[in-house]
């Protein structure tokens, strides 16, 4: 089976408390598709620019990710820069250059249109909407978003939650698109947008699940995980992005799309953002092992039981 990722691919400049880097390889999707890679097989749909050099897809490819969806075409590849203070759950946009994605049409390679999972990363809505067009009925879609496409786009973005399973979005999000400041209200409200799950992430504070079942009073379901203690991390570029891509790996890979399954799916996704952190842009995700994302699951069990 096979996961499906769209989203923004790109060159980052980012500084943190901890140091800084120039035109990394960065994007929703790049991050999301290393994520999910750890867990099952990728496919990736963005665009580049005639300066994305080779040696970025081939990081990509060394990871397993097929990327014969990744179009090149005249111009520059998209670029976002940033910075964090101490507060690393709070990234400041410094700059967006669209670029490339200005006017990208995407068309998905025909051996790509029928997967099992498909993640919608950040990107425009418009493009979210197009993908939809293109691929058949996947078992499970599901999107993300930032606070840009809240401000700007808010009609395209409230078409695209209408015909997704699963929203995901950080807290600052999910609050702006549902004016509230209580995350519970903000939770039942995406439900009531049209998917049948919201994911609501609190950075360094964890995830909220909410479920919507069928009628009864006990109709809503609720998951809430911690995120895995880290006392020292280098660039929290992306750990969203790395939640919901291992979080879709891990459920392509089960094909069990149960709560059940979502439950132990956040904490895998919490797992792999937990890595990436540790360095900047996918520098972790190049050697992140099976062992390490089995030591961190057994950590969280034991970090989270009672009785
Ligand atoms: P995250 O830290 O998970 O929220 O996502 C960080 C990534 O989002 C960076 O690698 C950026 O390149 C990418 N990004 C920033 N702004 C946008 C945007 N407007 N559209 C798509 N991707 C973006």
């Amino acid at each position: 089976m096979s996961v499906l990722i769209v989203g923004s691919i790109a060159f980052d400049t980012v500084e943190t408390p901890f140091g800084k880097v120039e035109d990394a390889l960065g994007g929703a999707a790049t991050y999301a598709s290393c994520a999910a890679s750890l867990f099952s097989n990728v496919q990736m749909v963005g665009v580049v620019g005639t300066d994305f050099p080779e040696e970025h897809l081939e990081v990509l490819r060394s990871k397993g990710i097929d990327t014969e969806g990744i179009e090149r075409t005249e111009g520059k590849t998209f670029r976002w820069g940033g910075y964090y203070d101490f507060d690393l759950n709070q990234a400041h946009t410094r700059y967006t250059q669209l670029n490339v994605f200005e006017n990208f049409n995407p068309i998905i390679p025909d051996s790509y249109r029928d997967p099992q999972v498909l993640f919608l990363a950040n990107i425009h809505p418009a493009l979210q909407l197009k993908i939809l067009d293109q691929v058949g009925t996947p078992k499970l879609t599901l999107c993300d978003t930032m606070n840009l496409w809240i401000d700007t786009t808010r009609d395209e973005l409230l078409r695209v939650l209408e015909r997704v399973d699963v929203a995901l979005m950080n807290d600052a999000e999910a609050r702006q698109l549902c004016e509230t400041w209580s995350l519970i209200t903000a939770g039942k409200r995406v439900l009531e947008m049209g998917p049948r799950i919201a994911i609501i992430k609190k950075g360094e504070h964890g995830a909220l699940m909410f479920a919507r079942t069928s009628g009864g009073s006990d109709s809503l379901k609720f998951f809430a995980a911690p995120s895995y203690p880290l006392e020292e991390l280098r660039d929290p570029t992306g750990a969203g992005d790395c939640f919901a891509g291992g979080l879709c790996g891990y459920l392509d890979y089960t094909g069990d799309f149960s709560l059940e399954s979502f439950r132990k799916a956040i904490v895998y996704g919490s797992i792999v953002a937990s890595y990436n952190v540790e360095d900047f842009s996918v520098e972790r995700l190049k050697w992140v092992s099976p062992e390490d994302i089995a030591t961190r699951y057994n950590e969280f069990m034991l970090m989270t039981r009672f009785e």
